[in-house]
């Protein structure tokens, strides 16, 4: 058998997170060698406590979690999630589940960012960003080598030819910190950018969270449960999408197998001042440049991507009686 492929995680885990985290874990060719934790559906507390307990229920508890930043490059204060996200996530991030009284502190490792773009520099892995770039512009800054030479990053963000889902122009990782989108972006490290233009075209039914509960396991009760509070949000935000959008799952899918989406070779930036902050769009000054640093997915193949997803994340939740 052919070595797997190691993926690092890097989650604000809020639902969509924690769909793609099942996805990992159900997914043979991939091993998850850890998870970052960042802000952005919940603090930063809150995600590595939604990250131990979900990767307790599926039966993984021995992969680290590490506490990431607390809040963005250029934040005084540490992040608190605008009453908004709190209520498409839950109070507790995952759709109010009951974990608001299990505590916030359990230990995590913190995210020795020197460390992590050392394991990151030369190595083949996937690390895949589902929050905002935080964590991943620090690492960039305590690389020991050129950027160039790293693995290409797949993240979920930004919005290239669709409107923002929380600004006009602006989708919610990259306007959480706008800052360290920019840094990524114009670093000369190459990524995959998987954003709205191509999450909002898979879209998950409750079809599927009936066939979860099917499976009878706790772990597909839960994320049932969890996920329906999803969906309940998208049909009254969204109503004629007829389920939620699977973001984050996309992102790490396209990551193991980038056949999944069509992509436009791009040189990218983030706006940071003005009326359209957090908007990714084309670098003017590199836009003639032959050499393409991003990869801006557009098209994705939808059924294949669905029916990996369902495949895998039964096979997650399934796994445990
Ligand atoms: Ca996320």
């Amino acid at each position: 058998m052919s070595e797997k492929s190691r993926v690092l995680l890097d989650l604000d885990t809020g639902i969509d997170d924690a769909l793609a985290l099942a996805y990992v874990l159900g997914s043979p060719e991939a091993e998850l060698v850890g998870v970052v934790c960042s802000y952005g559906n919940v603090t930063v507390g809150t995600a590595a406590r939604n990250t131990r307990f979900l990767l307790e229920l599926l039966g993984r508890p021995d992969i680290p979690v590490y506490l990431g930043a607390d809040r963005p490059l250029r934040a005084s204060t540490p992040f608190e999630p605008p009453a908004g996200v709190v209520r498409i996530h839950g109070a507790d991030g995952l759709g109010n589940v009951g974990l608001l009284d299990r505590p916030c502190n359990t230990p995590a490792r913190g995210a020795d960012l020197t460390r992590l773009a050392g394991v990151l520099y030369g190595r083949e892995f996937y690390y895949v960003p589902t929050g905002p770039l935080t964590n991943l512009a620090r690492a960039l800054d305590a690389l020991p080598g050129s950027v160039g030479e790293l693995p290409r990053v797949t993240f979920m963000g930004g919005a290239l030819v669709v409107p923002g889902n929380v600004a006009p122009c602006a989708e919610a990782n990259v306007h959480n910190d706008p800052e360290a989108a920019d840094a990524v972006l114009r670093s000369g490290l190459r990524t995959r950018m998987v954003g709205l233009d191509v999450t909002h075209q898979v879209v998950l039914t409750r079809e599927e969270t009936v066939a979860w509960r099917e499976l009878g396991t706790p772990a597909a009760r839960l994320f049932a449960d969890m996920t329906d509070h999803y969906i309940g949000i998208y049909e009254k935000n969204n109503p004629h999408m007829g389920g939620c959008a699977l973001h984050d799952p996309l992102a790490v899918a396209a990551a193991l197998d980038p056949t999944l989406v069509t992509c436009l070779p791009a040189n990218l930036r983030v706006d940071i001042e003005g009326p359209t902050r957090g908007r990714t769009v084309c670098d003017p000054d590199r836009l003639r440049d032959a050499e393409k640093d991003c990869e801006v997915a557009l098209a994705v193949d939808a059924p294949r991507f669905l029916e990996e997803f369902r495949t895998r994340v039964r096979r997650a939740l399934g796994a445990r009686a």
